[in-house]
């Protein structure tokens, strides 16, 4: 798991530059267990400006640390990633709960889709939605 000395090397592997509000914001979300949204951010660290958060989350996103993750309601979320590569997730729909999959759509699906469409694929955006066990167990 990261903790913010680990943020801070991958920031500065990358040539990013360490500032107070950046390190704020790292702070900010390694706080976080489950999922959080941008204003989440924004009302634990006041004293960062809007832009600030949302740059910074983004950035964090892009270097893999957090995902985005989106809610069967239609609303993103993020979190810690707890995996670097490309991934998708299993959203509980009753706790929203969320669990990073290994599963990925079968690369001959997507050649498939790339011939008959014509369409070059860049990329999927995949999450799937039910009742984790817990959920499950607690209804019965
Ligand atoms: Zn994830
Ligand atoms: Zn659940
Ligand atoms: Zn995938």
């Amino acid at each position: 798991m990261y903790n913010l000395e680990s943020i801070v090397r991958r920031l500065e592997e990358q040539r990013h530059r360490i500032t107070p509000p950046r390190l704020a914001v790292a702070r900010a979300v390694l706080d976080r267990s489950g999922h959080f949204s941008v204003d989440d951010i924004l009302n634990q660290v006041p004293e960062v400006g809007r832009a600030t958060v949302f740059r910074t989350t983004k950035l964090l996103s892009e270097m893999g640390i957090l995902c985005r993750v989106l809610l069967e309601d239609g609303s993103l979320r993020y979190r810690l990633s707890h995996r670097q590569d490309h991934h998708h997730h299993l959203v509980c729909v009753s706790c929203t709960s969320v669990q990073e999959l290994d599963a990925c759509i079968d690369p001959e699906v997507l050649d498939d889709l790339a011939r008959s469409t014509g369409y070059q694929i860049e990329g999927h955006w995949l999450e799937f939605y039910g009742r984790c066990d817990t959920c499950r167990s607690s209804e019965a």
